[in-house]
């Protein structure tokens, strides 16, 4: 749901865009060794659910440890029941399961995120480690301002935006905006806008957004780009904001989605305008706030 209701946007003209379908990158695709990590999976999946500890279901990580009548747990689940074996209830008592813990040193299994294309296996200890950054794992809904905790996918996601949050989608790499508020002197963390852009077949978010910079009330704008940061690199943004004879550019670098908006914008890494100026640029009586903002978004060589 779009919290904007005093800042809106209005497209001014559509210009021209290249479009770059031959850049379509093509992660997803499964390739042979997906399949055979897929029967690997079902080979060790008996043993994969001894190691899952019975109380939490989380993976158990050494000291696994186990109560006098064999049952296992996690050693963050053995604080939580203050020492008594949540199966049989018997004291637990300071026994470790050495032979578990073997075993899951000895094992090998794919990545979780097989299904949505990481075809990679893993030893038991190490498959954890990657998959807290593995690229193929779910990204967050972009949209901020809210407590959304939806995700999934880019495609996902994009549908996501346009549906619920109802997002204004555009086609294209360059864009002419203009931001109008009709009460520009009142500032709250809360007021922004997101635009999704389709060009050189990704998609970017384009945040616009006032909150409070210390005491000074500011307008930010950046680019966000829906995918890992290495691609993200791949490509620059410019923006412009001006009006009575005077002009800002920012150009920069978008930021991966999998980085937090609020850190992109406490980095400051975009557009900043002063209120002040922002409302120099806006003409009139100061009485509303008409940010006229173009774009481009391209790719580097
Ligand atoms: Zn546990
Ligand atoms: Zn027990
Ligand atoms: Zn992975
Ligand atoms: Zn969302």
């Amino acid at each position: 749901m779009n919290t904007g209701s005093r800042i809106y946007m209005e497209e001014l003209q559509r210009e021209d865009f290249e479009n770059e379908i031959g850049d379509i990158y093509l992660s997803n695709v499964l390739s042979d060794s997906g399949v055979k990590a897929n029967v690997h999976s079902t080979a060790s999946g008996s043993v994969h659910e001894l190691l899952e500890c019975p109380v939490c279901t989380n993976s158990m990580f050494p000291p696994i440890h186990q109560c006098p009548n064999g049952h296992t747990l996690c050693s963050s689940c053995k604080v939580r029941v203050h020492n008594y074996c949540p199966t049989c209830c018997q004291e637990l008592g300071n026994i470790r399961c050495l032979a578990l813990e073997k075993v899951a040193e000895s094992l090998e299994l794919p990545c979780k995120y097989q299904r949505t294309g990481c075809s990679r296996i893993f030893p038991y200890y190490a498959k954890f480690k990657h998959e807290l950054s593995c690229k193929f794992r779910p990204y967050g809904c972009p949209y901020a301002g809210s407590e959304c905790l939806v995700n999934g996918d880019i495609p996902m996601l994009v549908s996501h935006l346009e549906n619920d949050h109802k997002v204004d989608m555009h086609e294209g790499s360059t864009f002419n905006h203009r931001y109008v508020k009709s009460n520009p002197h009142e500032v709250e963390n809360a007021t922004w806008m997101l635009t999704v852009f389709k060009c050189y077949g990704e998609h970017f978010c384009l945040h616009f957004e006032a909150f409070l910079l210390g005491a000074a009330p500011v307008y930010m704008a950046f680019l966000r780009f829906m995918g890992e940061d290495e691609e993200a690199k791949k490509f620059s943004y410019s923006l412009e904001v001006g009006g009575n004879g005077r002009k800002l550019i920012w150009q920069g670098m978008p930021r991966s989605i999998r980085e937090g908006h609020r850190k992109v914008r406490d980095g400051h890494d975009g557009l900043i305008i002063h209120q002040n100026m922002a409302l120099f640029f806006s003409g009139g009586d100061g009485q509303e706030l008409k940010l006229r903002v173009t774009g481009r978004i391209w790719k580097e060589q």
